[in-house]
């Protein structure tokens, strides 16, 4: 289905012409025309499919048909990142309309404080907000969202997993119950269906393929032990590829940039940078500009970007260690080949991670196919150690590896 079949207004089409956007993806087809008609919705689609057009263009189409005067809309979201990039897509499907829109989110007091707070007062249509912020805006008293007629919930699993369950109870005191309530969710576990009949009046329930990543990407896994790793990331990189621009993922803030010091040293002809919580947010808007621009070839995160950034032509995701929740795998490896592209996605497993990394094939029902470099690196950890089909050889498994593990152990190699 293309978008000029979608009977909305002139304005919004040429936006969204503008933006290259031509066909609608699956989630669009089902939760546009839904919403465009008022109804509440419960939205379930994995990451790069599109979500954010499947709110914005209904809202956006609302506000230029029945009237746009003071804060028609609040859309919060769990991160600032997350803010400040749907923001942005509203900037971009508003270009035509006189639809006005401001992130609000944390950080720096001061300037943006002052600027977040007259745009709510002044009745900004558009408040894309982070839960914290908002609440300590709402504090103070002079929010007036009495106008408010959508409420959008963007990444609902998240913000949950986050502990903003509270903070959204509270935010919804402010707003009329009498509105249009959008929730999406990369996810659906029973924690959000709950929560979704809490808050959504009569929804229809859309769900698209459910945590399995998109097709285009591929995914192979390389056995490490930790002390193995960045000389399998050496040998990748030193093979012909086209890997322009390269996200990597590790757990921990520490291992973030220990990451990046060993790569400097190892890929010198490459422009290595973290990103992390840690960072304030002026740093992270400009680490992540110079990524998006293609001026770092490498960036090296937690999962602070694992779930809703949207940077276009990553080419490869590498998980410098599995992720502990298997959902975010399917998030990480989602930030390469998004909307049709293709990908790929390399995953470090260390034999403290093997019985991770089988949720998550279990998840994605599929088995990842393990590599080995053909440099010889020492003993590797053994993926069949004692699983399934290979329990009757377990003692000799074990028998066979108990030299090289316990040379760890004496080595004082500790597990990341
Ligand atoms: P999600 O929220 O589901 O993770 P996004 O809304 O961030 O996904 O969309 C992922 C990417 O696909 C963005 O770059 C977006 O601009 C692009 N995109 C979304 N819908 C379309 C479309 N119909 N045609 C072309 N590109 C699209
Ligand atoms: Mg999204």
């Amino acid at each position: 289905m293309k978008f000029e079949e979608l009977s909305i207004h002139e304005d919004l089409l040429e936006a969204i012409s503008f933006m290259n956007f031509e066909k609608l993806s699956p989630i669009q087809e089902k939760a546009i025309p839904m919403a465009l008609q008022g109804n509440d919705l419960l939205a379930c689609a994995q990451t790069g499919t599109g979500k954010t057009a499947s709110f914005v263009i209904p809202v956006l189409d609302d506000l230029i048909r029945n009237g746009n005067k003071g804060t028609t809309t609040l859309i919060v979201v769990p991160t600032r990142e997350l803010a400040v990039q749907i923001d942005q897509e509203i900037q971009g499907f508003s270009y035509f309309t006189s639809t006005t829109s401001k992130s609000v989110y944390g950080g720096d007091k001061g300037k943006d404080w002052d600027e977040q707070k007259r745009a709510i007062t002044e009745g900004t249509n558009i408040i894309v907000a982070t839960p914290g912020r908002l609440m300590q805006h709402l504090a103070l008293g002079y929010v007036n969202f009495s106008s408010v007629r959508h409420l959008i919930l963007d990444e609902a699993d998240r913000m949950l997993d986050m502990g903003f369950y509270d903070d959204i109870r509270a935010i919804l005191q402010h707003i009329p119950p009498k509105r249009q309530t959008l929730l999406f969710s990369a996810t659906m576990p029973p924690n959000i269906r709950k929560f979704a009949h809490q808050i959504l009046q009569n929804p229809e329930t859309i769900t698209i393929s459910l945590s399995k990543p998109a097709e285009g990407i591929t995914q192979t896994a390389y056995m490490a032990y930790p002390n193995q790793k960045n000389k399998i990331l050496s040998y990748i990189f030193s093979q012909p590829n086209d890997f322009e621009s390269v996200l990597i993922f590790s757990s921990t803030k520490r291992n973030v940039h220990e990451i990046v010091r060993k790569l400097s040293q190892i890929l010198k002809d490459k422009t290595i940078e973290a990103i992390s919580s840690d960072f304030e947010q002026q740093e992270r808007n400009d680490v992540l500009m110079r990524f998006k621009s293609h001026k770092t070839n490498i960036l090296v995160a937690t999962d602070v970007l694992s779930r809703g950034i949207d940077i276009k032509g990553i080419n490869l995701v590498i998980n410098y260690d599995v992720p502990g929740d298997p959902e975010d795998y399917v998030h990480r490896i989602g930030r390469t080949a998004r909307a049709d592209a293709t990908g790929e996605a390399i995953t470090l497993i260390s034999d403290a991670d093997i019985p991770k990394f089988r949720r998550i094939e279990a998840l994605i029902e599929k088995d990842v196919s393990k590599k080995q470099i053909p440099q010889d690196i020492g003993e590797l950890p053994q993926w069949n150690k004692g699983h399934g089909s290979q329990n009757k050889n377990r003692k000799n498994f074990k028998k066979k590896n108990s030299n090289s593990n316990s040379q760890y152990k004496k080595k004082g190699f500790k597990r990341t």
